[in-house]
């Protein structure tokens, strides 16, 4: 190692070469506390440990010192610790005990040309590579990268950079033209590449990613059950119109694909993931950001199949989406990127987490129709879907997926440019970057206020820029200069700024009725109600004994309010035979009531429970 390689660039996570927008190194912004910081600060002091003593317990770490003949887990259990390898990386403490002694297991497993995995290649198991298809090797090198770049970003644990340079060589010497012309069937490595390319300067770290890119789509994976699409392999990533197949795959793929596009300058590359990630929003998206409606293959629908009961919207696929949407939103500066990382971090990952930090969902289901049930805390789940909160999955991916967000949430909320800063998302932050000081301080997303105080300013003029949500039609800035209204968008300041002035940005938070496109025929009929970035929903804990959801019927011609909607309880007509003709039908009575409303995040918090977002209307 030449000390070059031990001096941390205190980067976050995404650092590209080029781009519209900057990230702000971790080392220039800190989480204050509100309702990301009290997030971060239990995964950081419950989450992690969690994390790290089910891997001990289940015998994932000790895959990496014991016979392979014993080897426990999953064939992609490897990533879990690197995940977490990288997590504790970016955590605002240090671990140097639990950074020293996972890394000295990989350092001790590392094989002499440089490979690393715990489940092939090893006596008594299948040769390296030889089930590309659902083997996750380079699925789990990529992320063993990802843990080295957060590694040599920070400071910490240099030797585990070491360990993830060798991977990648062996990588770049094993797979390409002449060589292993093969994919692997889970997309990662590619944006781990770019990245060690971006910290490291190795050229050929990109060329690899860039080759694998262009790889995919050529059906060089077997035939499978499942289609091409479920490995993205179906269709050339520059050909492709959305998103298909496998979420997280497709996903992690169009990360890959931006950080190629971004470092190569390949202009058609980055609009057609671009392309492909608008038509998705538009027509394969949860109201929540949820990605994924199909159980059996964890994949996307076809446009419009979201059904709110078989949403299965993988936590994974959440990380994933911010991951993909902050990529594009640094490479094009279009702020409404923002607006997706926003409805993502609120309504999935901030769902998915337990208040104690310890119980977790994978999937994040929009309608719970069977009452959850209290799981044991020490035994893994088997089964994904809908609720309760989980301690661990025997897949138990999305766990540490969250804990390397939460542990550098701070790099997804703003940005630089020459000319100043850019807030994207909302939350106590002290952030010094653009040449500007700046202490943000609000109570969000429970009251709509953002004061952003200037601490300290260059003397020059500097531009700062606000995102206005989507939502918010009737937002206003308030300034040394007075009072105005401002459109939802990117709304800028420039001027000299001075050390004690305040910007207020006020967004208010009226709770509104929100319909789905008609063509989600799953929620024909319905309404949700969002208050301001987040999505509400109607628990059976809140209503009375017997009180079915199911039967609710909500009236849309009341305003609804911020934690309640008024409606009624429509009498269930069990019949033996559930079709009738239309036009008839029993009557029924109605007795209005207030039916409470939480935000979705906070749901199956509160004991056993059925939910729903979607609440049905009065019928015509
Ligand atoms: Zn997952």
């Amino acid at each position: 190692m030449s000390e070059a390689d031990t001096v941390p660039s205190r980067g976050g996570p995404v650092v590209p070469s080029r781009g519209a927008l900057r990230p702000v190194p971790l080392s220039s912004v800190r989480l204050a506390g509100g309702f990301w910081g009290e997030r971060q600060a239990v995964n950081s002091t419950a989450t992690l440990a969690h994390c790290r003593s089910w891997m001990d317990r289940l015998g994932w770490t000790g895959n990496f010192t014991a016979s392979p003949f014993g080897r426990r887990g999953r064939e992609f259990a490897d990533s879990e610790i690197y995940k977490l390898l990288e997590a504790l990386c970016w955590d605002t403490d240090e671990h140097p005990a639990d950074l020293g002694f996972l890394t000295s297991l990989l350092a001790r497993s590392q094989a002499g040309d440089g490979y690393l995995g715990t489940a092939y290649g090893r006596e008594g198991q299948d040769e390296r590579y030889s089930d590309l298809t659902f083997g996750h090797e380079l699925y789990c090198i990529g992320h063993l990268l990802q843990a080295g770049v957060a590694a040599a970003r920070t400071g910490r644990a240099p030797r585990l950079v070491e360990v993830a340079r060798r991977a990648a060589d062996h990588v770049v010497e094993t797979f390409g033209p002449g060589r292993n012309e093969g994919v692997c069937g889970h997309p990662e490595i590619e944006t781990a590449l770019v990245e060690l390319y971006r910290e490291t300067g190795e050229r050929r770290y990109l060329d690899q990613a860039s080759w694998f890119v262009d790889r995919r789509g050529q059906r060089s994976l077997p035939e499978h059950e499942f289609g091409w699409a479920y490995f993205q392999d179906d269709v050339p990533v520059r050909h492709a119109e959305v998103f298909r197949g496998h979420a997280v795959r497709a996903l992690y793929l169009a990360a890959g694909a931006v950080d190629v596009a971004v470092e190569t300058g390949d202009a058609d590359l980055l609009a057609a993931v671009r392309r492909q990630f608008d038509r998705t929003l538009a027509r394969r998206t949860y109201l929540t950001g949820g990605m994924g409606s199909r159980h059996l293959d964890e994949s996307f629908g076809d446009d419009f199949v979201l059904p709110a009961d078989r949403a299965y919207a993988e936590t994974c696929a959440g990380v994933a989406t911010v991951m993909l949407a902050h990529r594009l939103l640094l490479a094009t500066g279009d702020t409404r990127y923002g607006d997706i990382v926003e409805r993502v971090l609120y309504n999935v990952v901030a769902a998915a987490v337990a208040d104690d930090g310890r119980g977790f969902f994978y999937a994040n289901t929009l309608h719970q129709r069977t009452r959850t049930e209290n799981v044991p805390a020490d035994r893994e789940q088997l089964r994904f879907g809908g609720g309760p909160r989980a301690p661990w999955f025997e897949v138990s991916c999305c766990l540490p997926n969250l804990a390397r967000l939460l542990a550098s949430l701070e790099s997804y909320l703003v940005t630089s440019d020459d000319g100043g800063v850019q807030l994207h998302q909302y939350a106590d932050l002290d952030v010094c970057a653009g040449g500007l000081d700046l202490a943000v301080r609000t109570g969000y997303p429970d009251h709509g206020v953002v004061v952003v105080r200037v601490e300290a300013a260059e003397d020059r003029e500097r531009t700062l820029t606000l995102r206005v949500p989507a939502w918010a039609s009737d937002a206003r800035v308030v300034d040394r200069t007075g009072s105005r209204p401002v459109r939802p968008g990117p709304v800028t300041i420039t001027r000299r700024f001075t050390a004690g002035e305040e910007i207020c940005l006020e967004l208010p938070l009226r709770p509104r009725w929100t319909a789905a496109d008609p063509r989600v025929d799953a929620v024909r009929g319905c309404v949700a109600v969002e208050v301001g970035p987040l999505v509400m929903c109607a628990e059976s804990v809140d209503l009375d004994p017997g009180a079915q959801l199911d039967d609710l019927r909500v009236d849309t011609t009341v305003a609804p309010q911020a934690d309640a909607v008024k409606g009624w309880f429509a009498a269930p007509d069990d019949a033996a035979w559930p079709y009738q003709g239309i036009g008839g039908g029993p009557g029924e009575t109605r007795t209005p009531r207030l039916v409470p409303l939480v935000p979705y995040h906070r749901w199956a918090r509160r004991g056993p429970t059925t939910m729903r977002v979607w609440l049905p209307t009065t019928p015509a």
